[in-house]
């Protein structure tokens, strides 16, 4: 769907149609700022622009559940959701922030609820809950339940709500719209809009507009092995840097610990909630020797640390499908659960097995291996949502400019995410930005402020650039007379798959100071010039999805390339990033936040710590 006109200007663009970018518009629309406006009798201009149909978006594909102290199944307490968070993230995260987080989760759960999202009952009709890794009561003392779940499709449930929620508001959508440049004032202080791409019409849109949210979402394509769908190319995180902007935390990406061989494809950590244990090929549970305590439930970053030090120990297990090929995976063993529960809680991991690997989950072990997750770093936030820059030791807010879900980061998450706590995250922060919005709107009526020819002139010269760059970029068709031996022998699946190779090898799940430097010589050497040259083989501009594509492999390397500028500068080891040459965690020199610019290295800005002290992380 594209919307029948472009408004001069508006009110609000929000990029990106997920968890966080729908709770945008509905914490806009349901705000009291909202109410207040419209009883004035002005009608806020909003658009939703989104790469995909809203109900793609890779919210969908959440399964295990959202995080939130309920205590609907075992006592619970936000005070303690809230410590894990801090020690999960391993004490890089704001803690300020997190106690947002903890403290509204539990509104936010029940907010989705009477928004309509059908969560899985207990026998006394209350939300259930089950256990998630890094999640404990009484400071993490034992495992508590507090994931909210869906079966194992509550993404898809959550998404579809969201969805129905704002066609009800009227909420307009550009559809399969791919927003292709942030324009910001020359000072990078003030946005004034997007350019976007209507792959329908083949055509440039200026959008100008004084408030816009960034929704778009993560970063896993960076990498071979990813649980993350096909559109998770960092294009806000890529805008932003292009835009002048930083990015902080970059260098903490997740690998969730049980992707299914050859695919990467996610089996939720409810399988292991359930009952579910990784075993080596001697058949060893082993998780018991690395994490005593919580075993197959620790933390994602330690379970995918110790899969990794299995297989260099020579306890892998080659993928059933390729037994000659590497011993890089090991077993995932669902086979004590009793399989008409394991059907009813776990649809969706017994149908992700039967379907891809033609197993039979409980009565076959499952190959898995770490799967890239989650893009914990982002654009950076306040805990409204605003984004700013780090410089001379404060934050500079940007203008109008704000960004919640996967592509921000306001630190919940620090070094490591909890299951649970991205959906929340998204939907809380989104909701958070999108209401600090409509409060904006009722002190400066875009109407008020007009539009400022500056800013237009900017918008119009990025719209001008892009639009020659598409012209140069399309294939020209050969006069019918010529070979067509000038055909581009490069694409840009093939670009994004070498990139993916590269990145494997340099920073996922462990690296140092060599394979970071090797993955950033073939950047240099090889992918960046290849991007730089990339052209399409058809000269069609209406639904010619090789021009996002391409779009998508060079964002996708300009944040490579911020990511392991970020890695090589973090002298230390944290979270889910393990540095072999510097094992130890250095609180000294590193309890701070990369703020990384593009072709930059990183300015260091101090974590907020409000009163719980780093301590040790064990599990
Ligand atoms: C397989 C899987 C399972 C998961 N399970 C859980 C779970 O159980 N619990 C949990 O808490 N978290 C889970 N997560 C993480 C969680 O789902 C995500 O972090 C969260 O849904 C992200 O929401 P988002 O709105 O930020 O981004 P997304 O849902 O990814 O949406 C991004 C949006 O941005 C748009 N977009 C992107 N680029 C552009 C562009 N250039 N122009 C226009 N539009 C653009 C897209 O069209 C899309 O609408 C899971 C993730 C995966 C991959």
């Amino acid at each position: 769907m594209s919307p029948k006109h472009i408004e001069e200007l508006y009110d609000a663009v929000i990029v990106g149609a997920g968890a966080a970018g729908l709770s945008a518009a509905l914490g806009l629309y349901r705000s009291d700022a909202m109410q207040a406006l419209r009883a004035q009798g002005s009608e806020p201009k909003i658009l939703v622009v989104s790469k995909l149909q809203p109900l793609r978006s890779h919210t969908g594909s959440a399964e295990g559940g959202i995080a939130a102290s309920l205590g609907n199944v075992e006592p619970d307490n936000w005070h303690w959701h809230y410590f894990d968070t801090v020690k999960g993230g391993d004490w890089l995260v704001d803690q300020d922030a997190a106690r947002v987080l903890a403290q509204e989760a539990p509104q936010t759960v029940i907010n989705l609820e009477r928004s309509g999202v059908a969560f899985s009952r207990t026998k006394d009709g209350l939300i259930a809950q089950r256990r998630f890794g890094g999640h404990t009561r009484e400071f993490g003392q034992e495992p508590v339940k507090r994931a909210a779940y869906s079966a194992d499709r509550i993404g898809h449930q959550i998404l579809h709500t969201l969805w129905q929620q704002c066609a009800a508001y009227g909420v307009q959508f550009a559809e399969e719209w791919y927003v292709s440049d942030l324009v910001l004032d020359e000072t990078c202080s003030r946005v004034a809009g997007i350019v976007a791409y209507d792959t329908h019409a083949g055509t440039t849109h200026a959008i100008a507009a004084t408030h816009v949210i960034m929704a778009t979402g993560g970063a896993g394509r960076l990498f071979h092995t990813t649980s993350n769908s096909y559109d998770l190319t960092g294009d806000g995180m890529a805008l932003a840097l292009q835009a002048g902007l930083q990015l902080e935390d970059i260098e903490f990406m997740q690998f969730h610990p049980t992707g299914l061989a050859h695919t990467g494809i996610l089996l939720s950590e409810a399988s292991r909630a359930e009952g579910g244990v990784l075993r080596n090929a001697d058949g060893e549970a082993f998780m018991a020797r690395y994490a005593p305590e919580h075993k197959d439930l620790a933390a994602r970053d330690v379970v995918s640390r110790a899969m990794r030090a299995e297989i260099e120990a020579g306890r892998g297990v080659a993928d059933p499908k390729d037994p000659l090929g590497p011993q890089d995976c090991l077993w995932l063993d669902l086979t004590e659960l009793d399989a008409q529960h394991m059907r009813a809680v776990l649809p969706q991991v017994v149908q992700t097995v039967e379907d891809y690997a033609g197993l039979d989950p409980s009565r076959d072990y499952i190959p898995v291996k770490p799967t890239a997750h989650y893009t914990m770093g982002g654009i950076p936030t306040t805990l409204n949502g605003q984004v700013y820059t780090w410089s001379d030791g404060e934050r500079h807010i940007v203008d109008g400019l704000y960004a919640a879900g996967e592509c921000a980061c306001v630190s919940v998450h620090g070094a490591n995410r909890l299951g649970g706590n991205s959906l929340l995250d998204a939907c809380l922060f989104g909701t958070r930005a999108g209401a600090m919005v409509a409060l904006r709107l009722l002190d400066r009526p875009a109407a008020a402020s007009g539009v400022d020819p500056a800013l237009t002139e900017a918008l119009d010269a990025a719209q001008a650039r892009r639009d020659a760059q598409i012209t140069d970029m399309l294939a020209t068709t050969p006069p019918d007379d010529v070979e067509t031996s000038e055909q581009p022998t490069d694409n840009a699946y093939q670009l994004m798959a070498d990139l993916g190779s590269v990145m494997e090898s340099g920073v996922a799940v462990t690296c140092d100071n060599a394979s970071i430097t090797q993955a950033l010589h073939r950047l240099e050497a090889d992918l960046e010039p290849r991007a730089h040259a990339l052209r399409t083989h058809s000269d069609a501009r209406t639904f010619n999805q090789e021009i996002t594509a391409i779009w998508e492999a060079r964002h996708l390397v300009e944040l490579a390339r911020t990511m392991l500028a970020a890695t090589s500068a973090r002298h230390e080891s944290r979270g889910s990033l393990y540095r072999t040459d510097f094992p130890q965690r250095d609180d000294t020199g590193f309890l701070a936040h990369s703020m990384t610019a593009a072709g930059q290295t990183p300015l260091w800005q101090p974590v907020h710590i409000v009163n719980i002290e780093p301590g040790t992380r064990a599990y």
